[in-house]
């Protein structure tokens, strides 16, 4: 019975593995045949809005895939897979210069993108991004680079000099999902970070967890003391705005906001916002 039952567990386990090694080969070959073909994958924009103001002053942009038969997959299905096959460098490529390319027409300060550590390591990564700035006509200063804390971590030597050139080119570094790694605090004294993303765990603490809130005021108070801007991420209620807001947050992103919304919501909603010009209204009104 025993041994049968051991049998049994051994299949189960044997199949499970089998399956995911299985799935990871499918996203792959996929992923490889989505990038060939080009159409399959999106780019969605989440808008920043400024804390005191309330208004739209950035987007994030965040990539989707709409695969042909499983339908549409979240990033964490198919970025890790990604990374580990290498396949993470053409698609960061064409989610930039998409992102690139769609902000030099738009009432926006900046863009935000998300970088993977992979790439960040590729010693010609600040040269790929150089030259989709010059191919788009994005003023440095408008781009945003998100880079979470495993990259410091994993690979603090070997990313170094692209942060160097990236920074003195006028590019800002901003620091994703801050909080989640391990000795965040550290990193904010040994790496030049024009701004902290505190991660959304944090954010949903401001309700639940006694002393959450407290954790918040904290990390805002110590980002600004070393002159950092601090957006908070994942706020879905108007509770967690208030005291994001009180707190002194710089920008606010979220549900409660805006969801990631395709760049023609994007355009229309600077349009209806009141910080855009008639000239480009009128011109961005078209495209809708
Ligand atoms: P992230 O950069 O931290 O992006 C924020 C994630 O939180 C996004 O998930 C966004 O849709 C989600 N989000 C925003 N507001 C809220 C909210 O109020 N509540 C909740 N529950 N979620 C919210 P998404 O789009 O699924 O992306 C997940 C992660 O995948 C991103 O986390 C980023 O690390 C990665 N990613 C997305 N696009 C790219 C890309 O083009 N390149 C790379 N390297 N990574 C990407
Ligand atoms: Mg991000
Ligand atoms: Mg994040
Ligand atoms: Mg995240």
């Amino acid at each position: 019975e025993a041994k049968a039952a051991g049998r049994g567990r051994y299949v189960f386990f044997a199949e499970h593995m089998d399956d995911s090694i299985r799935h990871r080969l499918d996203v792959e070959r996929d992923l490889r045949a989505a990038l060939a073909a080009g159409d399959e994958m999106r780019v969605l924009y989440q808008p920043l809005y400024s804390a005191q103001a309330g208004k739209i002053t950035g987007a994030e942009a965040l990539v989707r895939w709409h695969h042909p038969q499983k339908g549409l997959m979240a990033p964490s299905t198919f970025i890790p897979v990604a990374e580990s096959t290498g396949l993470i460098e053409p698609l960061g490529e064409w989610v930039l210069e998409q992102a690139c390319e769609a902000a030099v027409t738009l009432p926006l300060d900046s863009i935000s993108v998300n970088v993977s550590a992979v790439q960040l390591r590729n010693t010609k990564f600040a040269e790929r991004v150089f030259e989709i700035l010059d191919l788009t006509g994005l003023e440095p200063s408008r781009l945003e680079l998100e880079i979470t804390e495993t990259s410091f971590i994993e690979s603090a030597a070997t990313c170094q000099p692209n942060l160097d050139l990236l920074r003195k080119s006028g590019i800002r570094i901003a620091l994703d999902d801050f909080g989640t790694g391990y000795s965040s605090f550290s990193h904010l004294c040994h790496f030049d970070i024009d701004r902290i993303k505190i991660d959304q765990s944090f954010v949903n603490a401001i309700d639940v967890r006694e002393g959450g809130s407290a954790i918040i005021q904290a990390i805002v108070d110590l980002a600004k003391a070393s002159g950092m801007q601090v957006t908070a991420e994942g706020v879905e209620t108007s509770e967690q705005r208030s005291f994001l807001q009180k707190a002194g947050c710089n920008s606010l992103q979220g549900y409660l906001l805006s969801r990631p919304v395709p760049l023609e919501q994007l355009t229309g909603m600077l349009v209806r916002s009141k910080g855009i010009r008639i000239a480009d209204a009128v011109e961005i009104s078209d495209l809708e």
